[in-house]
């Protein structure tokens, strides 16, 4: 155990860089540990922001399933409890196949479900969760510019005042998304392979708002617990249900068809085509204002190795394996990442004070373990995308693609 001059132990420091549902997750799992924790975070405080819409160009809402909500089940006790009052279950997919033709496809035969988590929900949720450990320091509007792991330092620019700011830490966790800083600090001093991959496709966002019942009240306008799919090969749309009652509609299709949509007739025209059922649903002066307006999101997978640095850096989440959104598996993997390296802690019996024990081993063996792991979700994820615009109806699809060589 290190103890100061004085006699006072000393407490590793843990940096986590990057204040999205990830990073937020290490921050509680640490803080739980015992590690002095500060967090890092680019953008303003969530919970003080006007226009909560601006805390993420991502989706609304997502999916949780079981490998995320065991990772929130095993940190602060009731944690998984709390974010289960807030969902939405979805027991299958409800594909809708054209002319008013909708297919059950249950998720499992034991009523196995995913949930539909909102985003902001969730991040608001463990954010208050964080700031009720004292050992846990917030920073937001700090970007990180630089950092040094041999000495633990790391340079960010307080987006508030203009000022560069110094701080040091024991170990830095890079938790700060697909284009992470901590990454490409970590490419200068480790042999990293790295790859990355846009996919031709991109997504908007539109909303299929609640309707009135015969009792006057709000009510969903499809069945909410389903994963809405409209399948049409190569491009598709999707809803999950919001506790508004509402649902979040994400299209998605090539960047060239969106860019063929110029005029509001040429979406109308596109929509009674391919997603007539959606019209009605959607609302006409509704889908052409969100249309035209919502961003057109890109969408990239990463993989990379090793993720760690001696005993002094580590990413996880999107910084370490991002992946495109079919497989809804992006934050739960994220989540798990944190579960692991916890679990690989104990085994490895990491202290929270400054100690000769074995964290390069430990972050070295996080690197092993869930590489494959996460590379594989990678895959599973692109895959997915042929599943669910595709062979949700046509079983043989890909076979047939492969068999025409096409
Ligand atoms: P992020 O959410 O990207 O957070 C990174 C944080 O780091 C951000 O807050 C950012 O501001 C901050 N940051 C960045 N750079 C710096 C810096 N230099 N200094 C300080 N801070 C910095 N996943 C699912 O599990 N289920 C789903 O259903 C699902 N649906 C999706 C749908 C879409 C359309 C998309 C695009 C993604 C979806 N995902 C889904 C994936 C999921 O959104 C991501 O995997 C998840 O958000 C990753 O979390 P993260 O904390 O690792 O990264």
């Amino acid at each position: 155990m290190s103890t100061s001059s004085r006699g006072i132990v000393l407490e590793r420091h843990v940096a986590v860089v990057g204040g999205g549902l990830v990073g937020i997750l290490a921050v509680l799992y640490f803080a739980k540990r015992g590690w002095t924790v500060s967090l890092f975070e680019l953008r303003e405080d969530l919970r003080i922001q006007e226009n909560k819409r601006n805390i993420s160009h991502k989706s609304i809402n997502l999916a949780l399933s079981a490998r995320g909500l065991s990772a929130l089940k095993n940190t602060t006790t009731g944690l998984d409890e709390k974010v289960l009052e807030s969902v939405i279950p979805m027991k299958g997919r409800l594909i809708h196949a054209g002319e008013g033709k909708l297919k059950s496809q249950p998720y499992g035969v034991f009523g196995e479900c995913i949930y539909s988590v909102e985003r902001e929900m969730l991040l608001e949720l463990l954010l208050n969760t964080a700031a009720t450990f004292t050992n846990v320091k917030m920073y937001f509007q700090h970007q990180l510019k630089w950092c040094d792991f041999d000495i633990g330092k790391l340079e960010f620019e307080n987006k508030k005042t203009g000022n560069q700011v110094e701080y040091s830490a024991d170990l830095i966790i890079g938790a700060d998304g697909a284009f992470s800083t901590v990454r490409t600090q970590l490419m200068r001093v480790v042999r990293m392979d790295y790859s990355q991959e846009y996919i031709p496709h991109a997504y908007c966002e539109l909303t299929i708002p609640p309707i009135v019942n015969n009792k006057g009240d709000d009510d969903f306008a499809m069945d909410p617990n389903h994963l809405h799919i409209w399948p049409l090969h190569s491009f598709m749309m999707i809803a999950l249900p919001n506790r508004n009652k509402s649902f979040t509609c994400t299209l998605f299709m090539p960047f060239e068809n969106f860019e063929a949509i110029k005029t509001e007739d040429d979406l109308m025209e596109f929509f009674k085509k391919y997603f007539s059922d959606s019209i009605p649903l959607i609302g006409e002066e509704r889908l052409k204002e969100e249309y035209f307006r919502n961003p057109k999101g890109s969408l990239v997978s990463i993989k990379c190795k090793p993720y760690h640095y001696k005993d002094r850096a580590i990413i996880i989440g999107d910084a370490a394996h991002c992946m495109v959104p079919f497989y809804g598996q992006g934050m739960n993997c994220g989540f798990q990442d944190v579960e692991v390296l916890d679990g690989i802690f104990e085994e490895f019996n990491i202290s929270a004070v400054r100690s000769d024990d074995k964290l390069a081993s430990a972050l070295e063996e996080y690197t092993k373990r869930r590489h494959p792991d996460a590379t594989s979700i990678c895959d599973l994820a692109m895959y997915n995308y042929i599943e669910m615009r595709s062979s949700v109806v046509d079983p043989w699809y890909l076979l047939r693609r492969r068999v025409e060589g096409t």
